[in-house]
């Protein structure tokens, strides 16, 4: 009954893709947030009660089976969507070719610390056959972190999102050790290492110092609490396997308690007060899991709590999910707010006490304590202790997270390489490079660049600055020739003379244009993808350059540089909605973004035996609704 009444609100909310309209709503939006509306309250919360009266239920009989070819047609559709995205995968980018050892001697070695999205991808894609590889990670399994929230709510089991490194490596010249690296010595190119087993009877953990050739840091972040007092002691984080388990048993608990049937409706209510902090994409996916597990599943369960339940979303900012575009922020704002989560925007944390929450509205300047039950705390990152000495050492002591260069280097240490959360690339300015790209330009070396040389140089130095490309799409300029005209330095053509000063006014405006990348798993993925790609073609590189022109030497860099793609970004909203943003300007909200979000996340596995079951878990809550088991 549950499935079909899952699928009954699928069948009859389908839905196009909507354009992005320049700033503006388009028209196919509002219809679509107004049914979705009516047929989210048809489909549950007050009206709940309704579906099981007699005419429905003569009427869920007329259907079911129509229903169940409809489940079963979906759900072939998604499985098939994510098994041709997931092969297609393979078949763009097929298994490396074995690489032949070039080295007369000893076989260089590459130590990856961290088993995360960068960590994984580099492992995965690696040829191992050119190099020793060693990889030192506190944590011997992968998680696919976007499905976290999923597990907080039941809806996927811990294990089907986690792929042990063991069968990453497995067959292959890999060396995985379970073990927190503490120490990071680039000069002697070093690194040292803690066991971490749990054993009972416990012993004592061995410390012990790998050398390397190469060392690739991709420890990740941990959760930012801001400094902000009580968060660490009376809140949950939302970043590990662990926590979203402590999270699920944790609201079940509250469920629990608020059944004993002696307290009284203030006590009862007092035991299901969910508090979220943080209206970023986590944030909000949590809010919209809980509210799913509360109304969809837990509320049948433990009938007496149904009207006892808030859900509270906290945010700094005017709007959630800001990142977003602003129909997507509104959308969500809207669907909350008629499903009942009370989204406080402009207010800010102070403290969080044992049973509440003290808030600032940032607008009136009141303070307003908000009691809770369950907070999850789940706003930015922060730097892990050993990035932190690391930092340190290497003379970045004032930033957040490692600095690299383009080609992933971390800056002032030879061999050393930082990807994912735990770094970001500093695009180096073109103004830093102005009188050497100057001298590269001009040609018949007279200290005037011609309209021919200007844009001869401009076409070398695109690859090694992007920020150029960005800065012409960004202010919709045809060519770099534009860039001439905005510094009204174009009057004839012929008649274009620039000396350096006039170079510099010219590309003045570019630098602004360099961006730092999200800490997302799109791009530590990407990276890792890329490292990977380096190393393998590490030798044929180096006697091939394919890099930009070097500015200031001679020949050319030997990798082209990094470059993040951006295939989108999805925010599932509870319901069976999600909102999808994708490239170009392509916003979609709703049932077919969720079903998109099921593929795409389907395909995304990193191994056959979580993308089973994965598929399997989400069939298993259609029909069977998600767990309430306290374990
Ligand atoms: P991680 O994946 O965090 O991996 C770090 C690894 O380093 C771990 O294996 C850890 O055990 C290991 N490590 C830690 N300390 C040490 C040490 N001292 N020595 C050795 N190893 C160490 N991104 C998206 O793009 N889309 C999403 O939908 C999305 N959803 C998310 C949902 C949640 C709940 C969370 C928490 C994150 C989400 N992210 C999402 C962000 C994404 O997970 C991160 O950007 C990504 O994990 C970063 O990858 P990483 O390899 O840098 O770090
Ligand atoms: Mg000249």
């Amino acid at each position: 009954m549950r499935a079909l009444r899952r699928l009954q609100c699928s069948a009859l909310h389908s839905r196009a893709w909507s354009r992005a309209g320049s700033g503006s709503y388009s028209p196919p939006w509002y219809p679509v947030a107004e049914n979705s509306y009516r047929i989210r309250s048809f489909c549950s919360g007050a009206d709940r009660g309704l579906l099981h009266g007699t005419r429905l239920r003569s009427y869920w009989q007329q259907q079911r089976h129509r229903s169940w070819s409809f489940a079963a047609a979906a759900l072939v559709a998604v499985s098939a969507v994510g098994l041709a995205i997931a092969i297609s995968d393979g078949v763009l980018n097929p298994p490396l070719a074995v690489a032949q050892d070039k080295n007369t001697g000893k076989k260089k070695k590459i130590v990856i610390l961290g088993t995360g999205w960068a960590g994984v991808s580099l492992l995965k894609d690696l040829d191992d056959k050119q190099y020793d590889v060693v990889v030192i990670s506190p944590r011997n399994y992968f998680v696919f972190t976007p499905l976290l929230p999923s597990v907080t709510a039941g809806t996927l089991e811990p294990r089907s999102i986690t792929e042990p490194v063991r069968r990453i490596v497995a067959h292959r010249n890999v060396m995985y050790c379970e073990a927190e690296c503490t120490n990071i010595d680039h000069v002697t190119k070093t690194v040292t290492c803690v066991d971490c087993a749990e054993t009972k009877p416990s012993r004592p953990h061995v410390e012990f110092k790998i050398d390397y050739d190469y060392l690739v840091i991709a420890v990740g972040c941990q959760t930012n609490t801001f400094g902000t007092p009580g968060v660490a002691e009376n809140c949950h984080f939302l970043k590990e396997v662990e926590d979203a388990e402590r999270i699920h048993q944790n609201v079940v608990d509250c469920f629990e308690s608020a059944s004993i049937p002696t307290l009284s409706d203030a006590e009862r209510r007092a035991r299901l007060n969910f508090v979220v902090v943080g209206g970023g994409p986590t944030g909000v996916e949590f809010a919209a899991e809980l509210y799913d597990l509360v109304y969809e599943d837990l509320v049948d369960l433990y009938p007496v709590t149904r009207d006892a339940v808030s859900i509270t979303l906290i945010q700094s900012g005017d709007h959630i999910l800001n990142m977003f575009d602003e129909r997507i922020s509104k959308y969500a704002e809207d669907k909350f707010k008629r499903d009942g989560i009370n989204v406080q925007t402009n207010c800010h944390v102070n403290a969080v006490k044992e049973n509440e929450v003290e808030t600032t509205e940032k607008k009136s300047g009141q303070t307003v304590m908000i009691p809770f039950s369950l907070a999850v705390w789940s706003t930015g990152i922060g730097t892990r202790p050993l990035i932190r000495k690391f930092m340190e050492q290497v003379g970045q002591k004032n930033r957040r997270v490692l600095a690299t260069d383009e080609w992933l280097r971390v800056r002032g240490c030879e061999g050393v390489f930082a990807v994912g959360d735990c770094a970001t690339i500093e695009q180096r300015k073109i103004m830093e490079d102005i009188t050497y790209i100057f001298k590269l330009a001009d040609k018949d070396q007279n200290g005037i660049l011609s309209l021919e040389e200007f844009k001869e140089a401009m076409e070398t130095i695109r690859g090694r600055y992007p920020q150029i490309d960005m800065y012409l799409k960004s202010h919709h300029l045809a060519n770099t020739m534009s860039l001439l005209h905005e510094a009204k330095q174009l009057g004839q053509e012929s008649e274009v003379e620039l000396d350096i000063d006039k170079f510099k006014q010219a590309l003045a405006q570019v630098d602004s244009e360099t961006k730092l990348l999200p800490a997302t798993a799109q791009v530590a993925a990407q990276q890792g993808t890329y490292l990977a790609r380096c190393f393998n073609d590490m030798d044929y590189c180096e006697e091939h350059p394919e890099g930009p022109v070097r500015v200031r030497a001679s020949g050319r860099h030997r990798f082209q540089p990094f470059r993040y793609k951006h295939f989108g970004m999805f925010a599932p909203l509870g319901g069976e909605e999600a909102a999808a943003e994708l490239p170009g300007d392509w916003v979609s909200i709703g049932r077919s973004s969720m079903w998109l979000w099921y593929s795409v996340y389907l395909s995304k596995q990193v191994s056959w035996r979580t993308r089973f079951v994965v598929l399997f878990d989400w069939t298993k809550r259609f029909v069977f609704g998600r767990d309430s088991t306290r374990i």
